[in-house]
């Protein structure tokens, strides 16, 4: 089995069809399966092959999927890297994968991806090869003596017999956000990524005519194959966005008759706070099929409003990176529960555990733990930190949940986020949902800092509605009278904006 089928099987049905549009560009499967033919004939005359690691840097154009299968085809690893790192990042991740190859897009004067990744390819001795992928096939390389993508795939052929690989051979490595520390990257087989492609096809009632909108990040493994790997398999059309911009979605929706929508929850906020006047949203709420929101949690009051004004339902589901990465999710045939992440998806266990590994009774806190195909490898070149999350087959995910008498599953908090003031455990996400029912909070992010007296003291750092002018005191004194009072903030921070990743993820540690 290699990942590659996904992509190989539509090109063979529906060879002129289109698989992605990005701008004015249209590409058909077709043509997406010789342009990874011809990647994949170049990196075997590099001397390239089966199990081999190759790094790539892009946005969300077409060059990605075409680079992405052309290094499995060759029976080679994939290595998707964010597209904002930092030459000291693109080191640590060339070093840490083994990469003997980088791809990187040229990038755009705000975000000089090439110039970054070239100078963290230098540092690295494993890495022989570097590519830059120019905006155009046949522009010139922008650095003297680096090759370009064209350059490599200039006279190849655009035949090639896909490598045989295993069902558990690895397919890709793939980092975690990075949003609780050092980025991981954890080791997925092919068999992982074809089911959770097959079961998002499921969860999205995916089907041939659909249009998909792609703006959640393809080096994320939520876009990867919740989207692109579902999108391709079913042989539906990708439209391509390399960067959110709420007034760009909808237009792009408007555009094309968007039917499937999945985002981050900063991505649904910003989409209920964009300047809309130019679109009819009546005709975009009209194509609307499915919206899903995973990654991080949902404010429910986010989740409401935007139900309500596009007509559509947003499905949220849970997942990570080491879970390919669909683990539960709000099914149609079960109904869905505001709040809830849903139930496991096909051929998932799931439990919530205390902290010896026994399972709880419903309604009881512990950390969520799942196993079943979706299960990583393990985390690449990292040991003991494969050890502390893979036990007996189970995956320890640093979440807590709750699961309902249902069997639905809430996520309380990450873990690593929970503050401990005086004693009681305090969950930030709780204290979140509650602030953002004010009507002056536009979003909120809780943070413990260091406190002498009562060793964490609770501090949210806010975001205020455009408008609205509230002061600290005002917005404790409200929030003390919603929640018990060990857990209202003592600190308030007001802030223009909070710190976010590239996936759209709040960046809590960047916070004090
Ligand atoms: P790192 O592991 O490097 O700190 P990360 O955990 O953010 O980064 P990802 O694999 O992208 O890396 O994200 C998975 C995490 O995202 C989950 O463990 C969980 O904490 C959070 N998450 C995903 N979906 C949801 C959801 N629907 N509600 C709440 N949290 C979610
Ligand atoms: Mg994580």
């Amino acid at each position: 089995m290699n990942l590659a089928v996904l992509l190989e099987e539509s090109a063979r049905k529906y060879p002129n069809k289109d698989a992605f549009i990005f701008m004015d560009k249209h590409l058909s499967f077709a043509q997406i399966d010789n342009a990874a033919n011809q990647i994949a004939n170049g990196l075997n005359t590099l001397g390239i092959h089966k199990g081999d690691r190759v790094a790539l840097s892009c946005l969300n154009l077409p060059y990605f999927p075409m680079i992405y299968f052309g290094i499995l085809k060759a029976g080679a690893i994939v290595v998707p890297l964010s597209v904002l790192l930092k030459h000291d990042e693109i080191e640590y991740h060339l070093q840490n994968s083994g990469a003997k190859a980088y791809f990187c897009f040229e990038g755009t004067k705000e975000l000089p991806m090439a110039k970054e990744g070239l100078e963290g390819f230098n540092r690295v001795s494993n890495c022989k090869h570097f590519f830059v992928i120019t905006p155009q096939m046949t522009d010139p390389s922008p650095f003297e003596g680096v090759k370009t993508l064209g350059m490599l795939m200039a006279n190849r052929s655009s035949v090639y017999s896909t490598m045989v690989t295993g069902a558990d051979d690895t397919a890709l490595i793939i980092y975690t956000s990075g949003t609780t520390g050092k980025p991981k990257g954890a080791e997925l087989s092919h068999s992982n990524l074809v089911l959770n492609a097959m079961l998002s096809k499921e969860i999205l009632s995916l089907e041939r005519e659909d249009k998909l909108l792609i703006v959640l990040p393809l080096f994320h493994i939520f876009a990867m194959t919740v989207l692109m790997n579902a999108g391709l398999y079913v042989g539906a059309t990708s439209v391509l966005l390399p960067r959110f911009d709420g007034a760009q979605v909808l237009g792009l929706m408007e555009k094309h008759d968007i039917s499937i929508f999945a985002g981050v929850p900063t991505m649904y906020w910003g989409l209920l706070n964009s300047d809309e006047t130019q679109f009819d949203i009546a005709s975009i709420a009209k194509n609307l099929k499915t919206c899903v929101s995973g990654g991080a949690a949902l404010p429910v009051n986010v989740l409401e409003n935007f139900e309500k004004k596009f007509n559509v339902p947003i499905y949220e589901g849970y997942g990570m990176s080491e879970g390919s990465p669909v683990v539960t999710f709000n099914q149609k045939e079960f109904g869905k529960k505001p709040g809830s992440v849903g139930v496991p998806v096909w051929g998932i266990e799931v439990k919530v555990v205390d902290d010896k590994g026994k399972e709880l009774p419903a309604g009881a806190k512990g950390e969520l733990i799942y196993r079943g195909h979706n299960v990583m490898k393990g985390y690449y070149n990292n040991p003991k930190a494969t050890a502390e999350t893979l036990k007996d087959g189970w995956l320890y995910s640093g979440d807590v949940a709750i699961k309902d008498e249902d069997g639905f599953f809430f996520i309380v908090d990450r873990t690593k986020e929970m503050i401990i003031r005086k004693g009681l455990n305090v969950y930030p996400r709780e204290i979140e949902e509650v602030m953002m029912k004010h009507d002056a909070v536009s979003m909120v992010a809780v943070i413990g800092v260091p406190n002498e007296e009562s060793g964490e003291e609770i501090k949210a750092c806010v975001v205020l509605n455009q408008g609205f002018e509230l002061n600290e005191d005002d917005l404790i004194t409200w929030t003390k009278e919603q929640i018990a009072s060990y857990k209202y903030p003592r600190i308030i921070q007001f802030m223009e904006a909070l710190p976010m990743s590239a996936t759209g993820k709040i960046l809590k540690k960047e916070l004090s």
